[in-house]
């Protein structure tokens, strides 16, 4: 400021030792003229001291005329630095140098104005995000002391921001959230509350200092809520598969005991007997062939990952149904990473179900792939019924076939989601039919990928 002042001043007297300057010789003329002619020694003098009181006066009022503007400007640019945008400069018109450049500070008012205002809106909605949000946040600076918290913080925590802030990670018990990969899970006890939580860390900067922003995000509650219905759903099938076995088997032995019990038996209750006997074997042997599907269901393994052609898979798993016309539309030469056992068996499931499909009303099935969006996308599509209840399909053990296990939708799917993939049936929109959508990602390496 002392500087700038200094400055002024020194341009200040620039232009009035200037002016000074440039009238200098008019001034020493016309006291030569004025002393150097017949006038009497008053009117010299008076003449003089006019002269020289005009000549410095007027040399001060454009000393003044041209530092005024200048302080003006340097005020309204003062007030916008301390964020005082009230003050508009008077005279900003495109005419001249200095409306020109009131214009500008002007326009620049204007600019930080909304500027700040914008800035203010952003932060005031990231407060509120902030504290409506149900996930703990905390920033840490690089001493690793807290700086900011949120109101899902100060829960976790149990404590006020005012008692936690400026307190270090390790003294809040979240040194062990700030190390370690991210995202990743957690089993931890706070004080507000104990589970599964998703925690998330990041590097930001403030003031050109590295800073640390914790994310936590409770679990536990999803995942019971999921698991949950996931039970649900699961009891539900069970609970009608293995009461679709148990009823025939309680009637069936309870009326063959009856027909032992009795004094005097019909002629044919051997052949009685035998029937009876084998429904309660075929059903236990259905019970069985359930319970064994349950269990592969439950035990798949993680995919040994090996090179698939996308091709030649699909050409192998295709000559193994024949019940059917099978279609194929040809796309580009892929090879994905992929467990190769698991990817027939994948598509053995979902070509049976559209064969079976298709045989009900003696239609097609086609198969197609493409490369879309960095994964290959595999459509197995047949003209039969279509879909019964979509929201059943991927429901462990739902089946509407006598024979069916209901697995082989469950299974598909794990196997899809174990690659990275998934797996969509949904009804055909074109036609009766439906239309399964596997998507496995194409991998990164060279040898991997679309080729040309
Ligand atoms: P399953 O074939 O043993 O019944 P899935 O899990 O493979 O078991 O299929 C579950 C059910 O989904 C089938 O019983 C059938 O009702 C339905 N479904 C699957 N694919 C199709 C399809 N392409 N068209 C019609 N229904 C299908």
């Amino acid at each position: 400021m002392a500087s700038n002042r200094k400055a002024s001043s020194n341009h200040e007297s620039r232009v009035f030792y200037g002016v000074l300057g440039s009238g200098l010789p008019a001034v020493a003329l016309g006291c030569w003229l004025l002393w150097t002619t017949e006038h009497p020694l008053r009117v010299k003098v008076t003449g003089t001291m006019v002269v020289a009181i005009a000549w410095i006066g007027g040399a001060a009022l454009l000393r003044d005329k041209v530092a005024r503007p200048l302080q003006t400007i340097s005020n309204l640019l003062a007030a916008l630095r301390e964020g005082d945008y009230s003050i508009r400069a008077r005279g900003a018109t495109p005419d001249h140098a200095l409306g020109l450049a009131l214009l500008e500070v002007n326009a620049l008012r204007e600019t930080l104005r909304s500027q700040r205002l914008r800035a203010l809106e952003a932060t005031a909605l990231l407060r509120r995000v902030m504290e409506e949000i149900d996930v703990a946040v905390f920033a840490f600076d690089g001493q690793h002391r807290l700086r900011l918290v949120n109101r899902g913080g100060e829960r976790l925590l149990g404590q006020p921001s005012e008692r936690l802030l400026g307190r270090t990670a390790t003294e809040l018990e979240l040194g062990e959230c700030l190390i370690g990969d991210s995202p990743r899970t957690l089993d931890a006890v706070f004080p507000g509350g104990s589970g599964r939580w998703e925690v998330r860390c990041s590097t930001f900067r403030q003031d050109g200092l590295p800073h640390r922003l914790l994310v936590l995000a409770d679990l536990s509650r999803v995942l019971r809520a999921e698991e949950r219905s996931a039970w649900q759903r699961l009891v539900r099938v069970l609970g009608h598969e293995i009461n679709n076995s148990l009823a025939p088997i309680k009637s069936l032995a309870g009326s063959l005991r009856s027909l032992t019990e009795r004094p005097i038996r019909p002629t044919d209750w051997e052949q009685d007997l035998q029937s009876g006997l084998g429904v309660i074997e075929g059903r236990s042997e259905a019970l069985a062939r359930f319970m064994g599907a349950y269990a592969r269901l439950a035990r798949l393994p993680s995919p040994t990952m090996g090179t698939v052609n996308v091709r030649q898979w699909i050409y192998q798993v295709i000559a193994l149904e024949d019940r059917a016309e099978i279609v194929v539309v040809d796309g580009p030469e892929i090879q994905i990473a992929a467990d190769g056992d698991q990817l027939d068996q994948l598509l053995i499931n979902l070509l049976r179900n559209a064969t079976d499909a298709a045989m009900e009303t003696n239609g097609r099935v086609s198969v197609g792939w493409r490369a879309s969006n960095g994964a290959v996308e595999v459509c197995v599509e047949d003209e039969g019924p279509g879909l019964p209840d979509p929201g059943n399909l991927f429901v462990p053990f739902f089946t509407t076939k006598e024979n069916g296990s209901g697995i082989g939708l469950v299974l598909s799917r794990q196997i899809a989601e174990a690659h990275g993939g998934s797996l969509t049936l949904d009804r055909r929109e074109d036609r009766s039919g439906a239309r399964a959508r596997l998507r496995l990602p194409l991998g990164k390496g060279r040898e991997l990928g679309v080729g040309s």
